[in-house]
């Protein structure tokens, strides 16, 4: 590919709302471009290396028996209706109408489209397991759209989805699924760890998230510093029960490990009890108290709403102390309109208490005109302790450490939600009609790409890992202008191309301080120099991510590159 000839559009400076490297880094070389909030465009290199994840997901899906598909993006509502989903996924699901005034979903994800064709197309034991998938853009309208393709409105998933009999045959689906997603991250070269996720509303049993370990992830994993354990810290025990302030324990539902709590759990049942009219709780920790979510009327854009909640975050010494600061109204995370869904509430829950939990909010609050006791009463409190770094590990290998991460796969097994709701039944091998047993598996295609070059980059562009890069090879002529030099270049991009090396061929008109700048930044590799020694039949090789040096005689190069 000449460069010359292509749309590579590359900055100096970092756009203005990009504060992450991937960000930053994808838009400065010409890989991706903003057109509206959370929606990009892929330019030619973009789209390579988009490519080259998607062939990498492709390959592991087919070695597992799943085969490509492709559904539409426009979902009929009334699917959405038979599972719930058109009115539980709430405002991120984005909806159309057509011209006779029939509602549509922009595809989010893909359960109900293919549990109903699977309904109508399989109908024996015969036929299952069964496994699809596709790789395909999808809609969310994400309430805080952001870090370029980390958070997008619209972006590209892998989703794939396994009917299977029985719940054995799910667990030995799942277990492929699982292998393959591990083979999927490790070839792109990403250092992530599979954590124990929340099966939340589904009501699933299993389900992992691949995270990547990263600074910028907005998860929290505890893991075992010696041994496999891993969870999102939403699911990690919480080490005490929590009580009611007459001291009257409370009964809940154990969902992770026999004797410990999660912080799904406390969130779930925040959410229950503030719909049931609770005004506000305090969390107590380490004989802190460290938050609220209050009930009340708020002015949002100058409307007054009702029955919002405010969940504060606050780091106080006394009961009484606390008081006052719910008696102000005060609030960092909220209002946030959860009138009718208990869902949010305990989301938000969970953000505060993990944000609590490691320590995101340390730097405290000031108030002034605080009215102590207004509007609040303070119901109840949890006396909690989360686990923390050091802490011995669940499994009881090894100690607790946190690491943020990027969520770039989630593994789930759903079982029969969709299925019984949806009516997706097969006769089984005795003649009988039977709920068919699904699992849905998703990679953020588009946001594996940018966790990559979250881990691949160093001051002066990205550092493609080889399995991934738009070329392998970046050949600069340095001086087209000068004969000998072009003449080689040609030459070598020839015997290149003829040898179906992957090469970006510098052969622009521009500045070699440029072209070595842009070379830095896009991240190829291998990069190839034609300069003064050109006569000599003499280039420079140079390895972008080691920075290894070293001259070749114009013969050598092939043998070097293949
Ligand atoms: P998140 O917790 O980050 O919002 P999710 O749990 O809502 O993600 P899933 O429904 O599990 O996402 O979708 C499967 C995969 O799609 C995710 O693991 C993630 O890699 C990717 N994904 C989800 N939302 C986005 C988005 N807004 N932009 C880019 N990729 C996304
Ligand atoms: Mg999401
Ligand atoms: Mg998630
Ligand atoms: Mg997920």
């Amino acid at each position: 590919m000449k460069q010359s000839q292509m749309l590579i559009p590359t900055l100096k400076e970092n756009p203005a709302d990009a504060e992450i490297m991937s960000h930053q880094l994808l838009v400065r070389a010409g890989y991706i471009r903003q057109l509206a909030s959370g929606i990009y465009s892929f330019l030619p290199i973009g789209r390579r290396v988009l490519s080259k994840v998607e062939a990498i997901v492709r390959e592991e899906m087919e070695k597992i028996g799943a085969h490509e598909m492709l559904m539409p993006a426009l979902e009929p509502s009334e699917l959405w209706k038979e599972t719930g989903r058109w009115t539980t996924f709430g405002s991120e699901l984005m909806r159309i109408n057509d011209r006779h005034g029939r509602e549509f979903a922009l595809g989010a994800t893909h359960e109900e489209v293919i549990t109903s064709m699977v309904r109508n197309e399989v109908k024996s034991y015969k036929q299952l397991p069964l496994s699809v998938y596709q790789i395909q853009t999808k809609f969310r309208d994400e309430a805080r759209p952001r870090f370029g393709l980390l958070r997008g409105r619209e972006f590209l998933m892998k989703d794939a989805y396994s009917f299977n009999e029985s719940y054995e045959s799910l667990d030995r689906t799942y277990e492929q699924m699982f292998e393959a997603y591990s083979n999927v991250f490790k070839r792109c070269g990403l250092n992530f760890r599979a954590v124990i996720a929340d099966s939340g509303a589904m009501g699933g049993k299993d389900t992992h998230e691949f995270m990547v370990l990263s600074e910028v992830g907005e998860d929290v994993i505890a893991y075992s510093d010696t041994s496999r354990y891993a969870a999102n810290i939403e699911m990690a025990p919480v080490k005490r029960t929590y009580t009611k302030s007459d001291e009257t324990p409370l009964e809940m539902e154990k969902v992770h490990t026999p004797d410990q709590k999660t912080m799904r759990d406390v969130a779930d049942f925040l959410g229950h009890e503030l719909q049931k009219g609770l005004k506000s709780i305090l969390f107590k920790v380490d004989e802190k108290f460290v938050m609220t979510i209050t009930r009340g009327d708020h002015e949002v854009n100058d409307v007054k709403l009702k029955n919002l909640y405010d969940a504060e975050l606050i780091d106080l010494a006394s009961e009484a102390e606390a008081r006052e600061v719910i008696g102000a109204g005060f609030g960092s995370l909220g209002p946030v309109d959860v009138s009718e869904d208990v869902e949010v509430v305990a989301d938000l829950a969970v953000e505060a208490l993990v944000n609590v939990s490691c320590g995101a909010n340390e730097e405290g609050y000031h108030f002034t005109n605080v009215t102590p006791g207004k509007d609040f009463q303070v119901s109840q409190y949890a006396d909690l302790r989360f686990i923390e770094e050091g802490d011995p590990s669940p499994d009881g290998e090894g100690k607790i450490q946190f690491a943020r991460g990027i969520e770039v796969g989630h593994v789930f097994k759903l079982g029969e939600f969709y299925s019984e709701r949806m009516k997706a039944t097969f006769l089984n091998d005795q003649g009988k009609a039977t709920t068919m047993i699904m699992g849905s598996y998703g990679i953020g295609v588009s946001r594996t790409l940018a966790a990559i070059v979250e881990q691949y980059h160093d001051e002066r562009g990205i550092t493609w890992p080889a399995n991934i890069a738009p070329y392998q090879v970046h050949l600069l002529s340095l001086n087209p202008k000068k004969e000998d030099q072009k003449e080689l270049a040609d030459v070598l991009y020839n015997t290149l191309i003829e040898a179906g090396v992957e090469v970006l061929y510098d052969d622009r008109k521009e500045r070699a301080g440029v072209k070595f700048a842009d070379s830095d930044l896009f991240g190829v590799p291998l990069r190839i120099t034609v300069g003064k020694r050109a006569s000599e039949g003499v280039v420079e090789v140079k390895e972008r991510m080691s920075g290894n040096q070293y001259d070749l005689e114009q013969e050598e190069v092939l043998n070097y590159v293949t």
